[in-house]
């Protein structure tokens, strides 16, 4: 990822600035598409001087369409399709003896992570795709049809934090969208872009990130929830899905207690909670870093705790911190990452539609094109599937840690 090549003593290393690719395909004449993940709002103002945390979705858009953009849509939309379909998977899993903890998936290091060196839990990652690859395939299909568009025509750049997204948008078993059409492959989403990169594509065309005037996403899927918003943040994701489920269990709202989950906030490496939701016991877990992940892991099996949910983020602090947010060299990163967090955190107390499961566009797409939760549709664009990868796991000893020293 880029912040090698800023180490990088003799520039061997290059950052790469994939944006040109978009340009191309821009001159070309495609449908360019905008997806903007949670924690590029919160940050891409330090890239023009301002301060972390600073909150600029509205600018972004803007930016964004200054750039060419022919849609922005805000993947915190996706994310709360992402809920529906994780908890709903974990209560199937419960309900049915399927294996737990049912571990998340929307970070692919994460996940290649578990294909490298822990192939015997790849049964416990959940099969729902991240929030980028969930929309992506939606966009090719369900937008693609409401807008008479052709999808070949069309060219998805996510925005996001993170440099491992590149690697996610290339995998073999994301051509969902071709598939449903019929048509030869072709990748779901096109191209991720950093927030940096971005920053550096804005600057490449000389536009003045806050004398922009304000913009909005596209109506048709315009926003997501703040269960959506808080993804970005190490514990959002397992916030965002317990509120989800206990809708889905009780079919009352969540609470104040799990609107403001405090067990599953903060920067300790790994964070648990034990719930109880009618009579249901959950245990759940929050972990962030690949260090803590590993530590984790040895105590789940050293311990025989059992758990049901565990969340993971390989960066620390979560997206918020991923390998392509803007660099602070010299200052203390934490303090920054603190401050990217609370924004957003602030964002979802602020709003009312707190939940993804009361999106009313999130119902509307259900309602008109997927049906429900884990229905044969949601199955075929939503999920996937995962494969053990043995070129690296010849001796994971090597690289495990002391739970004790890390889960602090
Ligand atoms: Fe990407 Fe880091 Fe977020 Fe994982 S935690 S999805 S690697 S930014």
């Amino acid at each position: 990822c880029g912040q090698c090549a800023n180490v990088c003593p003799t520039h061997a290393i290059k950052e790469r600035q994939d944006f040109m690719q978009a340009k191309d395909a821009m001159r070309q004449g495609k449908k360019t598409v905008f997806i903007t993940s949670p924690s590029v709002r919160v940050a891409i103002g330090e890239e023009f001087g301002m301060e972390p945390g600073s909150y600029v979705e509205e600018k972004m858009v803007a930016a964004l369409r200054a750039l060419g953009a022919d849609y922005v849509f805000d993947t915190t939309f996706a994310a709360d399709l992402t809920i529906m379909e994780e908890a709903s998977e974990l209560i199937d899993r419960i309900q049915n003896n399927k294996p737990l903890p049912q571990f998340t998936s929307c970070c692919p290091a994460w996940v290649k992570f578990v294909e490298t060196y822990y192939p015997s839990y790849i049964p416990n990652i959940s099969t729902s795709k991240s929030p980028i690859s969930m929309f992506a395939p939606t966009i090719k299909t369900y937008f693609a049809k409401k807008e008479g568009l052709d999808p070949r025509d069309i060219y998805i750049v996510a925005i996001t934090p993170c440099t491992a997204k590149k690697f996610e948008i290339l995998r073999e078993e994301f051509h969902d969208a071709s598939d449903y059409h019929e048509m030869e492959a072709f990748q779901d989403c096109d191209l991720v872009v950093t927030t940096r990169e971005l920053g550096n594509w804005l600057k490449a065309e000389n536009i003045v990130f806050d004398e922009l005037e304000d913009s909005n996403y596209d109506t048709l899927m315009p926003r997501g929830s703040g269960a959506g918003i808080i993804f970005g943040n190490t514990g959002g994701v397992m916030e965002a899905a317990l509120r989800s489920a206990y809708y889905f269990i009780t079919g009352n709202e969540p609470g104040d207690d799990l609107l403001k989950l405090e067990v599953v906030r903060g920067m300790n490496g790994v964070k648990e909670a034990s719930l109880e939701i009618n009579g249901i016991p959950l245990r759940v877990a929050v972990v962030h870093g690949t260090d803590n992940a590993r530590a984790f892991i040895d105590h789940m099996e050293t311990s025989g705790t059992h758990y049901d949910f565990v969340e993971v983020m390989t960066c620390r602090g979560g997206c918020i911190g991923g390998g392509g947010q803007p660099l602070h060299p010299g200052e203390d990163m934490d303090v920054i990452r603190e401050k990217r967090i609370q924004a957003l955190y602030d964002k979802d107390a602020s709003i009312t539609l707190r939940n993804s499961h009361d999106n009313p566009q999130i119902k509307q797409i259900y309602e008109e094109f997927f049906d429900a939760p884990l229905s044969p549709l949601a199955e075929k664009l939503l999920h996937t599937s995962y494969h053990e990868r043995k070129d690296l796991n010849e001796n994971p000893d090597v690289y495990r840690r002391d739970y004790q020293k890390v889960s602090k």
